[in-house]
């Protein structure tokens, strides 16, 4: 049995317990060693067999994954974040399903939403925008053209731009282009929830590019675009109004 797990942003403790269950349990472990905390290997078995991906291909992934099936063993797959989210997890889950290797996956705390907490920031704010757009810049993995960050940032909602920060000046453009204003808000949010290393970096797209350089983050950051990070003046929600009655509160 194969389990697929996500690890959570960074923080040991951000993983779910079913995951820290899962991982405790298993005889395998492959871990996606470019982006998981190897802290939360310390949740493994002492014997457990453990093997980073990042220096593995497709085929081997597979083969250490067919060597334990053969052997009765438990193996946990374990991705950062969410796996469903950048993680290069369909195509094994397609391979096992062709070789009859039977698997499930259990869910994780994907990064945009450690920055969201990083920020100490809501990204649904009402009357200012209702919709999060999870994306990245083209660049060595293409993005279709329909969603071309020039596209995406038309409707002006939260914009959460992963594997990018390398490529922060062209967003800045593609942005602007788009719309966004000079001074609209942009916080960059390195290694969120990493214990000690985690980076957070507020700006304007005329200043974050220069922010960015000085703080010399290249990589593992999430970048979030939008009004949120600047409004006050967003409607507060329903939910908890006086005026507003729902399934569980009569309007008082
Ligand atoms: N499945 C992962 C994303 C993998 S893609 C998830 O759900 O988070 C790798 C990208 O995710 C990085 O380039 C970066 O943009 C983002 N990322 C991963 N961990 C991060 C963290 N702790 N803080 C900020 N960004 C992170």
């Amino acid at each position: 049995m194969v389990h697929i797990v996500g690890a959570g942003p960074g923080d040991p403790e951000l993983i779910t317990v079913k995951g820290q269950r899962l991982l405790s349990e298993a005889d395998v472990v492959i871990f996606a060693g470019s982006l998981v905390n190897e802290e939360i290997l310390r949740y493994c078995k002492p014997d457990a067999e453990i093997y980073n991906s990042a220096q593995m291909m497709l085929e081997e992934i597979l083969h250490v994954i067919t060597l334990a099936e053969k052997a009765g063993k438990t193996t946990v797959r374990l991705h950062t974040g969410d796996p469903s989210i950048y993680g290069a997890t369909q195509e094994q889950m397609d391979a096992m399903r062709e070789r009859g290797i039977e698997f499930d996956v259990t869910p994780g705390v994907s990064s945009f939403l450690a920055a969201a907490a990083a920020l100490k920031q809501e990204y649904t704010l009402p009357s200012v925008t209702q919709t999060v757009i999870i994306t990245r810049r083209g660049g060595r993995t293409p993005v279709p053209d329909s969603e071309s960050l020039k596209k995406l940032a038309q409707h002006q909602t939260t914009l959460c731009i992963f594997l990018s920060v390398n490529l922060l000046s062209e967003i800045k453009q593609d942005l602007m282009s788009a719309g966004f204003k000079s001074s609209t808000p942009v916080a960059v949010v390195y290694k969120a929830s990493w214990p000690g290393e985690e980076k957070i970096i507020r700006g304007r797209l005329d200043t974050i590019v220069e922010q960015v350089k000085e703080a010399k983050i290249d990589r593992t950051a999430m970048i979030v675009v939008g009004h949120c990070l600047s409004s006050k003046s967003y409607q507060k929600s329903n939910l908890y109004s006086p005026m507003f009655s729902h399934m569980f509160r009569q309007a008082r």
